[in-house]
C-alpha cells in the first residue's frame, strides 16, 4: 500500500519518548549479561513477550529491572546510541527524549553530571554517524519526593550553563492522581529561574485539574493532555495558547485512556485546531514503533499523507531547537517529502 510505504519512509520527528523505555530487546539481553542480571526472558522474542503491556505494577516491575541493568555510564552511553540508531533508521531526524536520572543517581551512586556526560557522548556520536539531532529532557517522577525532585533540577541548573549541553526542558512523568505539578514546584521555579523551559506530562491518567497545575507551573509542552475534553474551556484554552501536546496514542490504548484506538481524540484534536505531535513513549512495551503509530492512524482515522506532513510540521516547530535549525530542517523535510510523495503517489 503506498501510503504506509510513505509513511515509512518520510523524515520524521519524534518529542515524547522515553529512553529506559525504549531500550531494543537485543540491547537490553547484552547488558543483563554483561552485568550478571537474571531477566526472566533468554531471547529477543522472550524480551518482546515480556515486554508486552498487561497492567500498571508490571510496568514500574519491567522499568526498574530496565534500569538495573544500566550499572555504568558505560552501560546508559550505549543504551542511548543504540536508541539514536534505531530512531535514524525509522527517518527520525530529530528527537527529543525524556530520561530519569534521579532513579540512576539513588540505585547506583552514579551522578547527575556523568549520566548526562555519557548521555552527551551518545547525542555527538549519533549526529556525526547517523545523521538525527537530539535534545534531553531530564524529567522528575512524580512519585518522588519533593526534595528529590529538587536534586534534578539543580543538577540541571548547573548543566544548564556549559556549552552544548544538549538539554532540552526539565520534565514530569509517571502517575499524576495524588501527586500534582505543584508538589515539585520548588524544582520548577528554580529551572524558570535560569531559563529552563518546562514539558510536564498532564491530562493521561488524571484530567483537566492535571493540565491546569502544569499550565500553572509553566508548562512549555504537554506530554499527552488528550484529557482536555473533560472540560470544554481547557480545550478552548489549549487551542488559544497553541500549548503543544505530545500525543501518543498506543501508549493511551494500552494504559486504558482510551478504550481503543478507534475512539483515541487525534482526529478531534486536529479538526479542533490544537498543537499535536504524534509519539510513541515507550515504543516495545506498547508493542509499537513512532512509524507504527503513524501506521495504525492512517488506517484507523483513515489520515492521508498531508496530515503526516504537517503532524511532522508541528514537531519540527515546537521542538526545542534552535530557530535557525528549525528552518533548516523544516526546509529538508519539506523538499524530501515533496519527492516522495511523488515517487509514491500519495
Ligand atoms: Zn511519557
Amino acid at each position: 500500500m503506498s501510503l504506509h510505504e510513505f509513511l515509512i519512509a518520510m523524515p520524521k520527528v519524534e518529542l515524547h519518548v522515553h529512553l529506559e523505555g525504549a531500550v531494543p530487546p537485543a540491547t537490553l539481553l547484552k547488558l543483563a549479561a554483561r552485568n550478571g542480571i537474571d531477566l526472566p526472558a533468554r531471547t529477543v522474542e522472550e524480551v518482546r513477550r515480556w515486554f508486552a503491556f498487561r497492567d500498571f505494577p508490571h510496568f514500574v516491575e519491567i522499568y526498574l529491572l530496565i534500569s538495573r541493568c544500566l550499572q555504568s555510564t558505560d552501560d546508559i552511553e550505549l543504551v542511548a546510541l543504540e536508541f539514536l540508531r534505531d530512531q535514524a533508521a525509522q527517518q527520525i531526524r530529530h528527537t527529543e527524549f525524556t530520561y530519569t536520572p534521579y532513579t540512576h543517581l539513588i540505585q547506583k551512586g552514579l551522578s547527575i553530571a556523568d549520566q548526562h556526560a555519557a548521555l552527551n557522548r551518545a547525542r555527538r556520536q549519533a549526529e556525526r554517524e547517523y545523521g538525527v539531532t537530539c535534545r534531553m529532557i531530564f524529567d522528575i517522577a512524580r512519585e518522588v519526593s519533593p526534595e528529590a525532585g529538587l536534586k534534578t533540577a539543580e543538577a540541571m541548573v548547573a548543566l544548564w550553563s556549559t556549552p552544548d549541553h544538549g538539554l532540552a526542558a526539565l520534565g514530569l512523568g509517571g502517575y499524576e492522581v495524588g501527586h500534582p505539578a505543584d508538589k515539585f514546584a520548588a524544582a520548577f521555579a528554580l529551572a524558570r529561574a535560569a531559563g529552563i523551559p518546562l514539558i510536564l506530562h498532564a491530562g493521561e491518567t488524571d484530567g483537566p485539574a492535571s493540565i491546569r497545575a502544569a499550565l500553572a507551573q509553566g508548562a512549555v509542552r504537554l506530554g499527552h493532555g488528550v484529557r482536555c475534553y473533560d472540560e470544554p474551556a481547557l480545550v478552548a484554552e489549549l487551542r488559544d495558547r497553541a500549548i503543544p501536546l505530545e500525543v501518543c496514542p498506543s501508549s493511551n490504548v494500552c494504559l486504558g485512556v482510551v478504550p481503543s484506538l478507534a475512539q483515541h481524540p487525534l482526529p478531534r484534536l486536529l479538526a479542533d485546531g490544537l498543537t499535536v505531535t504524534l509519539n510513541s513513549d515507550d515504543p516495545p512495551f506498547f508493542d509499537t514503533t513512532l512509524t507504527q503509530e503513524y501506521l495504525r492512524c492512517a488506517d484507523a482515522f483513515g489520515f492521508g499523507a498531508e496530515v503526516f506532513v504537517e503532524l511532522v510540521a508541528t514537531a519540527v516547530r515546537v521542538s526545542r531547537l534552535p530557530e535557525a535549525d528549525k528552518a533548516r530542517l523544516l526546509a529538508d523535510i519539506h523538499t524530501e517529502t515533496a519527492a516522495l510523495r511523488r515517487q509514491y503517489g500519495v
